[in-house]
């Protein structure tokens, strides 16, 4: 259980107004269990006061064969999506759960967090939006989010959403050689990846404020950003790799 309550804590700081991440029923989070199964949060549920109850836990298998055999209806979908859940009874998994389970399977990472924070969304609604992505401009920047994060056009909330966000993901591995830690979802939001919630959170609140600064600096003129050299640089640097890991193992 201790787990899922770590689900819970992460889900519930996402959602803290002052935060400006979601409103209402926004943003979704997931947490795997094992090799099997997740934790996803329930459709219907809000992050701010979410608790244990509001997670369904779901089987990896069933959610991960719909990108290999795709429903024909909205209802098979629906049908096969509450196929996958481990207790038949648990509240409905969120309608993102596809995209949630093939992160977590493809980039075999442990946590994932999804929202739509304003200072995100300004610059995804925008002409601007690739260059949250592809660009960066101060080291904290690289070091959290990775030397790119994966941009991701436009797509129908749901399974479409899952095939544009696996295509995008397995070139940015065929580039880099290892999973994004951030995707920007263009007119829609953010997701960040994580070994564990504690990263999933900092990466989330990193990729605010690159957002923030980057939108500043837009506003007042030309942009300065780092160069490849420099980004790649920094990422991989020893001691950069230690921080990330430590700041990774203290707690939100
Ligand atoms: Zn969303």
């Amino acid at each position: 259980m201790t787990a899922l309550m770590d689900l819970v804590t992460l889900s519930r700081e996402l959602g803290k107004p002052e935060r400006n991440l979601v409103i209402i029923g926004e943003g979704n989070t997931s947490l795997r269990i094992d090799a099997e199964t997740f934790w996803v949060k329930a459709s219907g549920y809000q992050l701010p006061s979410i608790d244990a109850q509001g997670f369904t836990q779901v089987r990896f298998a069933p959610i991960l064969d719909l990108f290999e055999h795709p429903p024909a209806t909205q209802t098979e979908q629906k049908a096969r999506l509450r196929a996958a859940c481990v207790d038949a009874s648990a509240p409905m998994p969120s309608i993102e759960t596809s995209f949630h389970a093939m992160l977590l399977d493809v980039c075999q990472v442990n946590c994932i967090a999804h929202t739509h924070p304003i200072a995100v969304n300004r610059l995804m609604c925008s002409e601007h939006a690739e260059l949250l992505a592809t660009r960066r401009i101060f080291p904290d920047e690289a070091v959290l989010c990775g030397p790119e994060s994966v941009f991701v056009p436009y797509a129908d909330p749901g399974l479409p959403l899952g095939f544009a966000i696996r295509e995008g993901v397995r070139q940015y591995m065929a580039t880099y050689a290892e999973a994004p830690k951030v995707v920007l979802l263009g007119n829609h939001g953010l997701i960040t990846l994580g070994k564990n919630p504690t990263e999933a959170f900092n990466i989330t609140l990193m990729v605010v404020k690159a957002a923030e600064i980057l939108w500043g600096a837009l506003a007042i003129g030309e942009v300065r950003f780092m160069s490849r050299e420099d980004i790649l640089h920094i990422y991989r640097r020893p001691d950069e790799i230690d921080r990330r890991q430590r700041f990774m193992e203290d707690g939100a």
